[in-house]
């Protein structure tokens, strides 16, 4: 307890840069199952949006922790209601939080609003841990950020679990994200119930019938529940979005911007059943 406190404690800022340097190096030492040219340009396009989150979230953040103890503090949620043992509590707080982001990921798929400002996610065509950090600082804080607040309101989870939520999921979204060779069992084991990193490129492939499954961050179990689980070998991806392909598309400031400029979706080219 006393050091998972400590951990939690730690600047989450310190933590994801630690996870980059980790999950960036290994990429450069071994093997990797894809190859891309112009890694540090690569890096240092996605790193602009940590930057300009790190920024935004210094108020938000505050914000966010300030609105959740206060639900606390007035026991409002439906934990609230029943009574469980410190770590049961806290494993179902986690699973909370992650199944509301499963909801939340679909939401932005679906409603087109949202979709503008997660394809900047999907946008990358050369995924790598650095690919962690694209997303658009817009869509981390008022969707997913008030998403947070709204499972805290609902089943009354607190910041605590939330912290142990963000160091679980960045810890899986540098296992997922990363372009590394992972071995084949991982797929058949760990990934009945655990988002595997094979099972995340799924969701990354260019095709919209494949980039519409796997939206589970932590627990692979939601699309295996709710119906959106699919496979595709490695040999057969394709990263990215074919509207986002042209170099300049790939720029952070174009990015940043894309959520307020037309885009047309290119259709899924080969439904599977
Ligand atoms: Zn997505
Ligand atoms: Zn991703």
């Amino acid at each position: 307890m006393d050091i998972l406190n400590q951990i939690l404690n730690i600047n989450p800022n310190y933590i994801v840069i630690g996870l980059l340097v980790i999950f960036f190096s290994l990429e450069q030492i071994l093997k990797s199952p894809f190859r891309f040219k112009n890694r540090i340009e690569h890096l240092f396009q996605n790193i602009l949006f940590q930057i300009t989150l790190i920024i935004l979230n210094i108020f938000f953040v505050t914000f966010q922790v300030y609105c959740i103890d206060w639900l606390n503090n007035n026991e409002i949620g439906l934990l609230y209601l029943i009574e469980l043992p410190f770590w049961g509590k806290l494993f179902i707080a986690v699973a909370l939080y992650d199944v509301t982001a499963y909801w939340i990921h679909r939401a932005t798929h679906s409603i087109p609003l949202l979709w503008r400002f997660h394809r900047v996610h999907h946008s990358d065509t050369s995924m790598d841990s650095s690919t962690v950090f694209r997303f658009h600082p817009i869509e981390l804080i008022l969707v997913f950020g008030v998403g947070n607040m709204i499972t805290a309101a609902i089943f009354g989870t607190d910041v605590f679990a939330m912290a142990l939520y963000y160091l679980i999921l960045y810890i899986f979204f540098f296992f997922e994200h990363s372009n590394l060779n992972y071995p084949d069992w991982l797929n058949t084991t760990v990934g009945f119930v655990f988002v595997t990193p094979d099972q995340h490129r799924v969701h990354h492939q260019q095709d919209q019938y494949y980039t519409d499954s796997n939206y589970a961050d932590i627990f692979i179990i939601w699309d295996r529940l709710f119906g959106t689980f699919k496979k595709l070998s490695l040999k057969e991806m394709k990263y990215g979005l074919k509207e986002f392909e042209e170099e300049r598309k790939q720029q952070f400031l174009f990015l940043m911007k894309s959520p307020f400029v037309k885009i047309k979706r290119s259709v899924s080219s080969q439904k599977k059943t």
